[in-house]
């Protein structure tokens, strides 16, 4: 036996990360397929597998808020005290793609998955911490394969305020008694806007020794103090990563930090921006699921010309627009908020219904914002179309079948949807902010290079302006289009680049350079 496990590993090709293998565990409130929201889902349920591939042993926790596939219980139980009340915890098990997934099982979660961050303030701090609480223990009490990860050479990444108490938990439970001295964290930021901020009395339902208060509190601009578990996080994490270099650059400005600017110059040195990747089986046109019925079809580079617009006049069908392969068809997906920028689409719907060209919305969020959305499609039936609701296959659809995508967020992180759209030839138009002014090179017409176009600030003129270059490139230059779609579809925009780099985050943070 033992022979033959040798000749095996044998054959199999060494790890790309080397000598720097590691035991990953990452940490989140959400994880595609499985749940999802929005980028953070995303990013949970491909960079773990892009670090599997490199040879780490690799897992992702996440609570258990629905039945996963064939995820199994492994037959532990664990209680612990949330608010000064037991909780009981059971933990199941699936091994999918090289990754061990891990779900927390408690009552806490059950019954949310049509609304994971339902309930308020004090509900959703106290379920975050019975998973950090929880997850932190994960590599003692859950076997995966039948061996539990352990504490050597291990790295939690955790994500967000949901999971910033991770690396707090790690450092008051366990190294700073001397446990777990080998097990380092790293915190990524993807979304600063929120913060698990509360009255300074919060710090009572966080479990943690007195002296732990002041991590938390943060002064407010108008005088006093609150809670805040993003800052503790983000001061106690060994190595902080965002999701892009010009939202890193952002978070540092008192406009893009939100309050915690002055936290992240301070840790400026254990800071770094890697942009997501994307997973190219799930966002790839030539293997997309959701592509391969209903009249759309699955389409290449070299089948762009005939399967990109079979699959907009399937789009079109599907949605009740008129079938016009020569009408420009404008896309847009995404959270019905502030951020991203909906209210500047709605001031140029006149205008982009006055360019006989069609729009397809698509997205759930604030009430009044879904509401308008159904107002646009009534006012203008020949041209607009407002989906509201989650469905990821209608994503992929309209990313497929749209000519171009429009991002006129005001803030955005990273932002995926552009980079899924310049995979499937759909052309960019987007608000230069954070992630999109990193991805979305604009196009110069005198070089016959960039990816789309790109607007400077936040104003619906500036995006009519920058819609119209667009428009009158679609319908006058073909070739120079083609170029923009060429250029987008031959990006490696995967994620094996984007773990390499966080492979050197992980590495950094195990030796403490
Ligand atoms: P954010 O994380 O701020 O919501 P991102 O662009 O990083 O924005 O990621 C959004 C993800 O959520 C993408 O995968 C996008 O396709 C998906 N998404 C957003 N809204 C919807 C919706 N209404 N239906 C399906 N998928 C959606």
């Amino acid at each position: 036996d033992e022979v033959d496990n040798v000749e095996s590993e044998d054959e199999k090709s060494p790890p790309l990360a080397g000598a720097n293998v590691m035991n990953v565990i990452l940490v989140a409130a959400e994880c595609a397929p499985f749940v999802k929201t929005g980028g953070l889902g995303d990013v949970a349920g491909s960079l773990p597998k892009a670090l599997a591939r490199r040879g780490h042993r690799v897992m992702v926790v996440v609570p258990r808020y629905g039945n996963y596939g064939e995820s199994k219980d492994v037959g532990i139980r664990r209680m612990y005290k949330v608010d000064g009340q037991d909780v009981e915890v059971t933990y199941f098990q699936t091994y999918i793609d090289g990754v061990d997934f891990v779900f927390i099982d408690s009552h806490m979660f059950r019954h949310l998955e049509q609304n994971i961050y339902g309930g308020n303030r004090v509900d959703i701090l106290k379920r975050m911490v019975l998973f950090c609480k929880a997850a932190v223990e994960v590599p003692w009490y859950v076997p995966c394969g039948g061996v539990c990860y352990g504490d050597g050479n291990l790295v939690f990444i955790a994500n967000d305020w949901h999971t910033a108490l991770l690396p707090v938990y790690l450092k008051a439970y366990y190294r700073d008694h001397g446990l777990m001295q080998y097990t380092r964290s790293v915190l990524v930021i993807h979304n600063i806007a929120h913060q698990g901020r509360g009255p300074v009395d919060d710090f009572s339902k966080v479990d943690l020794p007195e002296h732990y208060i002041d991590l938390f509190k943060l002064d407010d601009p108008v005088g006093g103090e609150h809670f805040n578990i993003f800052a503790a996080g983000l001061k106690t994490a060994d190595r902080v990563v965002t999701v892009s270099h010009g939202y890193a650059w952002e978070l540092k400005t008192s406009e893009g930090g939100w309050g915690l600017h002055g936290i992240i110059n301070e840790m400026d040195w254990k800071f770094r921006g890697i942009v997501n990747g994307i997973d190219n089986k799930d966002w790839n046109p030539e293997l997309d699921i959701h592509l391969t019925s209903d009249g759309y079809t699955n389409y290449s580079l070299e089948t762009l010309q005939t399967g990109k617009p079979q699959c907009k006049a399937a789009l079109q069908k599907e949605l009740g627009l008129p079938v016009r392969e020569d009408v420009p068809l404008i896309g847009f997906i995404g959270r019905l908020d502030h951020q991203k920028g909906v209210d500047l689409i709605a001031e140029a719907i006149p205008w982009i219904v006055g360019q006989n060209a069609q729009l397809v919305m698509l997205g759930t969020g604030r009430p009044d914002l879904e509401q308008m959305l159904r107002q646009f499609e009534n006012q203008h039936r020949e041209n607009v179309r407002g989906w509201v609701g989650f469905s990821v296959k209608m994503a992929h659809r309209i990313t497929a079948g749209s000519d171009i995508l429009l991002m006129p967020s005001r803030f955005e992180p990273c932002g995926l949807n552009q980079l899924y759209a310049m995979n499937y030839g759909t052309v960019p138009v987007v608000h230069a902010v954070g992630g999109l002014r990193d991805t979305v090179q604009p196009f110069d017409p005198f070089q016959e290079s960039g990816l789309g176009w790109t607007f400077d600030s936040a104003d619906t003129n500036k995006l009519i302006h920058a819609l119209g270059n667009c428009l009158l490139t679609y319908r006058e230059y073909k070739k120079s289009w083609e170029g923009l779609q060429r250029r987008g579809m031959t990006q490696d925009l995967s994620w094996d680049n984007a773990a390499q780099h966080y492979e050197e985050v992980l590495v950094a943070a195990k030796f403490q350079w």
